[in-house]
């Protein structure tokens, strides 16, 4: 039995899986992974989130990345409201959506030109449907263990020897739409050169999560991104950075640069929305070009650049760009907590960290790819999330999601979570 009540949001589960798909409106929301109760939750401030029977935790998700500033920061919450009081929507274009292009334009360079949509699925979609219409070729690469959103010809890891078929992963989404998804694995430069060797003329882009985020946290090796730069531009196929969890995560300007590897085109969303629904893609000006109606590649959207959304994500990008020393404070958080459970377990897990976006897993030796993510073990992963929900602290519900510090995590809140952390590792491996 659950140490902590949660008699509710047993209670809002049972209602919410008659109506709703598995109770909930994403799927990873329903804690299958962990063989909980997943919480019902009615306020977020700070570092704090409270669900609906009134347990107070220590936020770990931040939301899935939009959280770099903890939960309603008031300096957003203010310029929202003022939004909400001039209209919810227009359809029409506004000031705020110049300044937003013009802000992205600043912080990450290589966005030239860019459009905003309302979710990372759609940005990451309309980047592959510009790509494509640029380079007038229909096939893809994508890597095993990255996620890029549910659209039909993404959903696509393919099976273990099959590096030029392609299956999908969803029922419902027919296998002649993700036949041209060819799937390379993640820090394997041959995977990728046998993909380019086979199609040498039919490669519109390489997608990619700059650090995967999607299977846990794993990071790209040294060459891996200047590799996929190289391969993309001797074979006349785009780049495409998919920074919609790096993206003014790892530093102002994405991982991007942060790693100085530059792309054609960029996928954003969560941070870029400062919590309300934006996605955004862009890269070089020739190429976004392509999009209607300046061009011949259709993409449109009714709420795309909505005014309150962009009121959120306009003020959140400012506040990072003016306190740069951010991005120090989240990594001497999150290495805090790295540290701790690497002192206390030892070599039997493998701790993944950059910047603020953390992994552990249940496997020794280091996980550098989709193979090394599914060999931890997921009964610790769930021992280890019931541990700490127990103890208040609000984990990834998933051993294949990154873990997120905000700027909200109080030095207090960081030694409480390590203390835990440590006892847990402990305990574990007892
Ligand atoms: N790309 C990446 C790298 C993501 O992590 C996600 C979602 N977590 C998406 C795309 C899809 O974004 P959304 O859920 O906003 O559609």
């Amino acid at each position: 039995m659950d140490k902590k009540t949660d008699t509710k949001s047993k209670m809002y589960f049972g209602a919410a899986k008659l109506r709703i798909p598995g109770g909930v409106n994403s799927p990873v929301r329903a804690f299958g992974a962990v063989g909980r109760t997943p919480r019902f939750m009615v306020s977020a401030k700070g570092d704090r989130i409270t669900d609906v029977d009134g347990n107070e935790m220590i936020d770990y998700v931040c939301s899935w990345g939009p959280g770099i500033l903890g939960h309603a920061d008031p300096r957003v919450i203010e310029k929202v409201k003022e939004a909400c009081d001039m209209g919810l929507t227009f359809g029409a274009p506004t000031p705020r959506e110049v300044e937003i292009a013009e802000l992205i334009a600043e912080l990450v360079p290589s966005m030239e030109v860019s459009r905003l949509v309302s979710s990372g699925t759609e940005a990451v979609m309309s980047a592959i449907r510009c790509a494509r219409g640029y380079t007038k070729r229909d096939k893809i690469i994508k890597f095993k263990g990255c996620y890029h959103g549910h659209s039909d010809g993404l959903l696509v890891k393919a099976g273990s020897a099959a590096l030029t078929t392609s299956v999908p992963d969803s029922a419902g989404v027919p296998a002649d739409y993700t036949k041209h998804t060819l799937v390379a694995a993640y820090n394997d430069k041959e995977s990728v050169k046998e993909l380019f060797q086979a199609n040498p003329d039919e490669i519109a882009a390489v997608i990619v999560e700059p650090v995967a985020a999607n299977m846990g946290v794993v990071l790209p090796e040294d060459d891996f991104l200047p590799f996929l730069r190289e391969i993309t531009e001797a074979y006349g196929a785009l780049l495409i950075f998919d920074e919609v969890i790096t993206g003014f995560r790892l530093s102002l300007g994405g991982a991007q640069q942060y790693f100085h590897v530059t792309p054609d085109l960029t996928t954003l969303g969560k941070i870029v929305g400062g919590g309300m629904p934006v996605g955004a893609y862009g890269g070089r000006e020739d190429i976004m070009r392509m999009i209607s109606p300046d061009g011949p590649v259709y993409q449109a959207g009714t709420l795309s650049g909505n005014p309150i959304a962009t009121a959120a994500g306009i003020e959140t990008l400012k506040i990072l760009k003016n306190d740069p020393a951010i991005y120090k404070r989240l990594e001497e958080k999150t290495k805090k907590l790295a540290d701790a459970v690497r002192n206390a377990a030892g070599d039997k897990v493998s701790v993944n960290q950059i910047g603020s976006l953390m992994s552990i897993f249940f496997t020794p030796g280091g996980v550098k790819n989709y193979e090394d993510a599914v060999r931890s073990d997921l009964n610790a992963y769930a021992q280890y999330f019931g541990f700490m929900l127990d103890h208040d602290i609000y984990m990834a519900p998933s051993q294949f999601e990154a873990m997120f510090v905000s700027d909200a995590h109080t030095d207090e809140d960081i030694t409480r979570t390590c203390r835990l952390l440590q006892e847990c590792m402990e305990n574990m491996h007892e």
